[in-house]
């Protein structure tokens, strides 16, 4: 009953004024953070945003709620003259992809096949002037942008936040942007719609820590930047639900009483405690349970 009520508000309110909400939910947008030499993140409007300027042009990874495309440039003008060439989308969410379309159809895009698949169905990109904002190029498991220095590698692992999540590394640098695979230290969202998978996020989780070698900070999708060990943490802390979630399915627990029993150590003492989130009452535990029953 509960769900198709707030569905129902949801259609209601249209997509017009859930933009608009969104966007007066998000923080502003902020200033342009340098964190080493060629790059630099600007928070705020959405997830953060990655600015990596390379010999031939500015790479931008994620683009924000709509409406952000003059304040990004504004921001990446005042560190480098050279032209925005290329952009990376984290994953199709419209916090990360909304304003795409305001940057001119020469500057490639490139995102993980499903991504593409999943931007494909988002109503905004249906509408015909928006489709230059739609991926140009796209990856399945790995992919490398770029040369020398500048070379810059996607990496995708299977379902996790979405079923499109990149990783991207600029390599020369030893930073990572994870987009909303590790949107922040805590439970994370499995937009299940868009093939997210909470039951698998912390084993995709661990095979990135696994696969990916030679980085030391990672940019969050919302949150601070994060060093690599707070980011293999995440992967365990995200096993840990899964096994807690087999183990107590298994002894016929309802999944908010999984949620309370949820007890994952001394190594996770800053995490926030598991809530309800949008898996319901349950949190993610609704989401596994759901997932360990198809
Ligand atoms: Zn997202």
């Amino acid at each position: 009953m509960r769900r198709g009520f707030i569905l129902g508000l949801i259609v209601a309110a249209g997509v017009g004024l859930a933009t608009v909400a969104a966007q007066q939910q998000q923080p502003p947008l902020g200033n342009i953070e340098k964190l080493a030499n060629n790059l630099y993140m600007i928070p705020g409007q959405g997830g953060n945003s990655a600015v990596f300027v390379a010999g031939n042009g500015v790479v931008l990874v994620d683009t924000k709620l709509a409406n952000n495309g003059p304040g990004l440039l504004e921001r990446i003008k005042s560190v480098t003259d050279r032209p925005v060439t290329m952009i990376i989308n984290t994953h199709t969410h419209g916090d990360h992809t909304g304003s795409n379309m305001a940057f001119p159809a020469s500057v490639e895009i490139v995102t993980h096949e499903n991504t593409k698949a999943n931007m494909e169905k988002m109503p905004v990109y249906q509408e015909a002037a928006n489709k230059v904002g739609m991926p140009d190029r796209t990856f399945k498991d790995r992919l490398t942008l770029l040369s020398g220095n500048d070379s810059i590698d996607l990496y995708h692992f299977g379902p996790a936040h979405t079923n499109g999540d990149a990783f991207v590394v600029f390599r020369n640098l030893r930073v990572m942007h994870a987009g909303d695979a590790f949107a922040n230290a805590a439970q994370p969202f499995a937009d299940v719609a868009n093939g997210g998978s909470a039951l698998q996020y912390g084993d995709t989780i661990g095979k990135a820590a696994a696969g990916i070698t030679g980085v030391d900070r990672v940019i969050t999708g919302h949150n601070v930047v994060r060093p690599w060990a707070d980011f293999v943490t995440f992967g365990e802390y995200n096993r840990l639900m899964a096994q807690h979630a087999r183990a107590s399915m298994k002894a016929g627990k309802p999944a908010e009483q999984a949620m309370k029993e949820f007890a994952p150590g001394e190594k996770f003492k800053d995490y926030p405690a598991v809530a309800a989130g949008r898996g319901g009452p349950g949190g993610n535990f609704t989401i596994m349970y759901q997932e360990l029953s198809r």
